[in-house]
């Protein structure tokens, strides 16, 4: 299944969950191994950051996909995680390349908002630390 990124969902309290399923069917290489037949995507985010980091991981996700079909070997994610308020993208294995892609992945990262992607003002909040943007660092005070 293609989509383009106009077509990423921006609304729907769901939202991050229909983005993840959709990143992993487009780049079914990638993530074969978070594909289990049978299992309801929907019902949880697959790749467990949040919805503001899921177009700079489609972005790279895509160009790893490509790297995929040629590789003797495919490079694929052994963990995706936020630490600190900033994104860990773990490979089983990897080149200087696909680690420039993944440096950018996660510099765009850490300039947006993990709850919304909005670039307003972002920053590490304090305890339990998020980088989240004002408008969303104000909701998550309330
Ligand atoms: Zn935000």
């Amino acid at each position: 299944m293609q989509f383009k990124v106009k077509e990423i969902p921006t609304k729907g309290l769901h939202r991050d969950r229909v983005f993840a399923q959709k990143i992993i069917e487009e780049c079914p290489i990638t993530y074969e191994h978070y594909i289990t037949p049978g299992k309801d995507y929907l019902k949880y985010n697959a790749l467990g950051v949040g919805f503001g980091w899921l177009l700079p991981i489609y972005k790279f996700s895509k160009k790893l996909e490509e790297y995929n079909t040629t590789a003797e070997e495919a490079a694929r994610p052994a963990q995706i995680k936020e630490k600190f308020g900033t994104l860990r993208y773990y490979l089983n294995w990897t080149t200087d390349e696909i680690n420039d892609w993944m440096g950018e992945c996660e510099a765009e990262c850490s300039k947006r908002c993990e709850y919304c992607g909005g670039t307003d003002r972002v920053q590490p909040t304090g305890g339990w630390v998020k980088n989240l943007c004002v408008n969303c660092r104000g909701k998550r005070q309330k």
